[in-house]
């Protein structure tokens, strides 16, 4: 383990603050940092001159001349401190690194072996993320730890995935203590958070609308799961639950959903949904310019089709996007996001249904004469957030920032 997590985990709140201020804005000169903190500086200095001894941080580089002497800036030495990260999905997992300026190091792409118990899983992801770190020669004691991120609802004080993705699969992902596990195996610190949130945690912090007052992250792919960062402090449904917002029920007379109820967003607007629906109007009769047996039809082929102007693929895939713009109203009603980032298969398949869902979702506000201000975007595919959110998270929590 990197003997820098024991001298982080320590440093007393005024300390903490100042490493944030620099992990966050640096290259950054001591007059900014004043200006943020209002700390004399005497008082600054030393804490400053903590982190130059301590070669956490250096005078990087000199900073824009207005006419007088060029400020010094500081910032975080490179290459000394790295996080990695594991995110599982329903279909994959990526194993990243990240240094300690949250700036996306690699990260690798594995598919997802659901007949794997999690003793079997931590094994192999442990030889990958090994080979990961060999592949660009960090040294695995340059590691301050492991941000672990899954689908599904936490125990998160005592480590545990309630469920997961992969528990629909195999029971062995039911209730476990996941934490306890991967601490065993990496023999480092660790962390664990559903993706969602963590995702949504890096926007917020690096994101394009970094430091917005209050962002929602919605990813629409198998399942419908929302994040909801306000003011920096993540807003957690019970047991961390991503899927909240996808229980959402909105239609009392509607369809049964997995979780018991009846009639909740994901019955309607999740790729499984989809697919099901135009299986089903397809048995029924229902023409479409797809050419493939019912049966191997999946979601990208009827996104394909209503680009190319399939009625009935534009109108499941319609009605699908309504639902979820209704769901996402009452959210907004009562949340009052300043920013809605869309993610997930279907958005990025589908523009389509990304365009209906806001629309339907403005148009649904307009009734209620709201006056709200909201940035709806699409998320950055190629920004990697959701490749570092695991990492981000063990790096807040060190820092002091996570709830
Ligand atoms: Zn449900």
């Amino acid at each position: 383990m990197n003997p820098y997590y024991n001298i982080l985990r320590q440093l007393p709140a005024d300390y903490k603050n100042i490493l944030n201020i620099i992990q966050k804005k640096g290259p950054i000169s001591k007059s900014e940092i004043q200006e943020i903190t209002g700390l004399k500086l005497t008082k600054l200095n030393s804490l400053m001159q903590f982190f130059i001894d301590s070669l956490i941080i250096e005078k990087k580089c000199v900073g824009d001349s207005t006419g007088g002497r060029p400020p010094v800036l500081f910032d975080i030495i490179d290459k000394k401190m790295y996080v990695l990260g594991i995110g599982m999905g329903s279909l994959n997992y990526n194993i990243t690194i990240m240094d300690f300026k949250a700036n996306l190091i690699a990260s690798r792409k594995f598919e997802m072996n659901m007949t794997y118990k999690p003793q079997e899983f931590i094994e192999l992801a442990y030889i990958q993320a090994a080979e990961l770190l060999d592949e660009n020669n960090i040294d695995y004691n340059k590691l301050l730890g492991l941000g672990i991120g899954t689908t599904g609802s936490l125990n998160r004080s005592e480590g545990k995935i309630i469920y997961s993705a992969s528990s629909r699969m195999n029971e062995s992902w039911i209730n476990i203590n996941i934490l306890e596990l991967f601490e065993e195996k990496f023999q480092i610190p660790c962390t664990i958070d559903v993706n969602i949130s963590s995702v949504a945690i890096a926007e917020y912090l690096y994101g394009k609308f970094k430091g917005t007052d209050r962002l929602m992250y919605l990813n629409c792919a198998m399942s419908i799961r929302s994040g909801f960062v306000s003011n920096g402090r993540l807003l957690r449904s019970t047991n961390d639950k991503d899927d909240a917002f996808g229980h959402m029920m909105v239609n009392i007379d509607g369809e049964a959903c997995s979780c018991g109820n009846y009639g909740c967003v994901e019955c309607y607007s999740s790729i499984p949904a989809i697919v099901k629906k135009f299986r089903s109007a397809l048995k029924l009769g229902r023409f479409t310019v797809i050419q493939k047996s019912i049966d191997e039809i999946n979601y990208t082929d009827i996104c394909d089709a209503a680009k190319a102007g399939d009625i009935l693929a534009q109108e499941i895939l319609r009605d699908a996007a309504v639902t979820l713009g209704c769901g996402l109203a009452n959210y907004i009603n009562l949340l009052n996001p300043s920013v809605v980032i869309f993610n997930g298969l279907l958005i990025n398949e589908s523009d389509f249904f990304y365009r209906i869902s806001v629309e339907t979702s403005v148009q649904k506000l307009k009734n209620l004469n709201m006056d709200y201000n909201i940035e709806f975007s699409k998320s950055d595919s190629l920004s990697g957030f959701f490749l570092i959110g695991p990492c981000v998270v063990f790096l807040e929590a060190l820092l002091g920032n996570l709830n």
